[in-house]
């Protein structure tokens, strides 16, 4: 049987303008391209989880506008239990993002109706309990993420926080984390050490496990009770690493509830992670479990 996770967290929907400079204050530029991308993080690790093989719950919020829908369908589309999904007055989460030609992106976070998750309802826990996986994300407001967690650890369902965008960490969180996903970036802000190593090390006295994603140069796994293992890169061409990290996160979640050790499910991870950045986008890019295993 398929395993179940629950996905808390921010749906979005991202729009792209590809232009080649981008305008200065005041000024009007024309773009090459837009593209409309269903994202956040929540929904993207929900899409991964789902594509890897789990049967996923979603808990978030999507405004009542046409964004919402087209969220609420991106998901359905892709098997995801939308039952823990509420629609709210106003706006969905969005973020607008410019590309230049260099490929460099700025990006303006409108959270919208992320906004108003501030908290679980009774349904939410029902949906919770039952799952052997809850993924957690910091682009919601952080009371609904610790209620989350709380719930999840009370139940006995295995929490794994991605602790992105990064931020102080408060203890009452990670008191509930039984595994804390950062990239480079979030574990050098969220430890102030420069290495992964010592990132590691810090990460360790607060939480059991840590898998530290290091884009190009693969990750670094370490538990309390054992050696950190060093996860290589599954080398391939690359178009867009967008959603790499989430990728990594839906498909290990995957491979661990579904009994594999950490060594193959970090394995599966990876090639779960190199197969989303030959292809565009975030969600759009995440493969399918025929896909990873025929990898
Ligand atoms: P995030 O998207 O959160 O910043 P990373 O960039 O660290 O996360 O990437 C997450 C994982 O995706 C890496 O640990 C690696 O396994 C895989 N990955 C990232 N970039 C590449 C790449 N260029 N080629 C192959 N795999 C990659």
């Amino acid at each position: 049987m398929a395993p179940r996770i629950a996905v808390f967290g921010s749906v979005n929907m991202d729009l792209v303008a590809y232009v080649d400079t981008p305008p200065a204050r005041g000024e009007t530029v024309q773009g090459r391209q837009f593209s409309q991308v269903p994202g956040g993080k929540g929904a993207n690790q929900a899409i991964a989880a789902a594509r890897a093989g789990a049967d996923v719950v979603f808990l978030g919020a999507v405004g009542d506008d046409v964004f919402g829908s087209q969220l609420r369908a991106t998901l359905v589309d892709n098997g995801i239990d939308v039952s823990g999904l509420r629609t709210v007055g106003g706006a969905s989460g969005i973020a607008h993002i410019v590309v230049d030609r260099e490929g460099n992106n700025s990006i303006i976070v409108i959270p919208g109706a992320n906004g108003t998750v501030t908290g679980l309802r009774e349904n939410d826990t029902l949906l919770l309990d039952g799952a052997q996986a809850l993924l957690l994300q910091l682009e919601t407001p952080l009371s609904g993420v610790i209620a989350a967690a709380r719930a999840g650890r009370s139940l006995g369902v295995t929490t794994v926080l991605t602790p992105a965008p990064a931020q102080p960490l408060p203890q009452e969180l990670l008191e509930c984390v039984d595994v804390l996903l950062p990239n480079q970036y979030e574990a050098a802000t969220i430890t102030g050490e420069d290495t992964p190593e010592r990132a590691l090390a810090a990460l360790l006295e607060t939480v059991p496990e840590v898998i530290i994603t290091l884009g190009s140069r693969g990750a670094l796994y370490g538990a309390r009770d054992r050696e950190p293992l060093w996860v290589p890169v599954v080398q391939v061409e690359t178009v867009d690493t967008t959603g790499a990290g989430d990728t990594f996160c839906g498909a290990y979640a995957v491979a661990r509830t579904e009994g594999q050790d950490p060594e193959s499910a970090l394995r599966f991870a990876a090639k779960a992670a190199a197969l989303s950045v030959r292809i565009p986008g975030a969600s759009t890019s995440m493969p399918t479990r025929a896909e990873i295993d025929a990898f």
